[in-house]
């Protein structure tokens, strides 16, 4: 991993100016408005609310300053951030869409972006899923005349495939159509799709970027007047506005968030080497293991730490039983915090959609965390005894 040195400053740097003080931690403005010292300041700011500090709403100082530091560090104009990962891709969709359009999913997407979408049908949104593309070409043969909006996940979720992302923004950007990408495994240290072409960047921060599976967050990254777009049309209106305590949780995962991921990096590719020998692991999946090399090179500085294998020949039961040996792999949802994480794709009752899906039955996904590599191997060795 060689994170870019402004990048690392940008999450450590003390905030300058909040206060004049310059606090190394910034204060947390918990206020739900700000007064005005007279009538017509007031009048003024309501005027231009998206720039103006009116109403914790709609911007608050705590948040501006996560919101600047994540703009900057993916490239963008502007950022919003929402109060979960799910209000951020909602205000995507309902800040920059219309009836009528139709949005191409490309990759892996998680799932309930797919489930919203399946909803905003009643608005009369429609959409189309391209799970595993052979090539550009098939992204462009399922491109419509109503086609507004590619969305793509890459590395996408639970088998971390890597898209073209140059290819993609290219093809779109001829037709008009809008780019839009979950960046959610990468983080903004590890991928920058803006600078590939890319139009919208959307993050959960509830991942790796708040860090300390405390608190739930989302970001949008973009030009400045897109993000102007989503503020009026969906950010203050759907009222998914993010506390300001939260915010600051988010700040302070920022501060370490170029030292966790080269922490998980390391302890991921020595499990990694662990699993791959194991003969009880079928396929593994994750970017380090990409052949296509220049690809990887391009789009990404590191790897994170998240990354699936397959129990072999395993149906529910298998799973199930390799799980509950677990004791230092936690079993949780989420992903991204400082412990790590297990969790299958099987629910027990889903062993069709995981075959439609693409998804080997005994599809197990890891969230490798900051303890010790050595001490995560032993657990995986001993859960994964026959
Ligand atoms: C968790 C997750 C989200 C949703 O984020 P929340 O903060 O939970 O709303 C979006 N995209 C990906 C890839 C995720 O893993």
């Amino acid at each position: 991993m060689e994170l870019d040195c402004d990048d690392v400053l940008e999450c450590t740097s003390v905030s300058d100016g909040l206060g004049g003080l310059n606090p190394a931690a910034p204060p947390i403005y918990q206020t739900s408005i700000f007064t005005f010292p007279d009538y017509d300041a007031l009048v003024a700011a309501l005027a231009d609310e998206n720039r103006s500090t009116i109403y914790s709403r709609g911007r608050n100082p705590t948040v501006t300053e996560v919101e600047r530091r994540l703009a900057r560090l993916e490239r963008g104009e502007d950022c919003k951030l929402f109060a979960s990962g799910m209000g951020a891709i909602s205000a995507v969709m309902l800040g920059l869409l219309e009836a009528g359009n139709h949005v191409l999913f490309v990759g892996q997407v998680y799932g309930p972006t797919l489930q919203l979408a399946q909803h905003l049908a009643r608005f009369g949104l429609s959409h189309d899923l391209l799970r595993q593309p052979a090539g550009i070409e098939a992204i462009a043969a399922a491109i419509r005349p109503e086609t507004r909006m590619i969305w793509v996940e890459s590395p996408g979720t639970m088998t971390f495939e890597l898209l073209d992302l140059d290819a993609i923004a290219a093809l779109a950007k001829a037709r008009g159509i809008t780019t839009v990408i979950d960046n959610s495994w990468a983080t903004p240290l590890l991928q920058k799709p803006l600078t590939h072409g890319f139009d919208v960047v959307v993050h959960t921060c509830s991942k790796y970027i708040g860090g300390h599976s405390d608190t739930v967050a989302g970001a949008v990254i973009s030009t400045a007047a897109r993000i102007e777009q989503i503020f009026y049309r969906a950010f203050l209106l759907n009222g998914a506005a993010i506390g300001p305590l939260d915010a600051w949780l988010i700040l302070r995962g920022l501060r370490t968030l170029p030292v966790r991921l080269a922490q998980v990096e390391a302890s991921a590719l020595q499990v990694i080497d662990f699993l791959r020998q194991h003969p009880r692991v079928g396929r593994l999946f994750h970017p380090s293991l990409d052949p296509r090399t220049e690809l990887v090179a391009r789009h990404l500085r590191g790897f994170s730490g998240l990354l699936s294998f397959e129990l072999r020949s395993a149906g529910y039961a298998e799973v199930r039983d390799m799980l509950n040996r677990l004791k230092t792999f936690r079993l949780a949802i989420s992903w991204g915090g400082f412990e790590s994480l297990a969790l299958a794709a099987h629910r027990g009752n889903n062993a069709e959609a995981l075959h439609q899906a693409g998804l080997p039955e005994g599809l197990i996904r890891i969230s490798v965390g900051l303890e010790p590599a050595d001490h995560l191997i032993a657990d995986l060795r001993q859960a994964l005894r026959n």
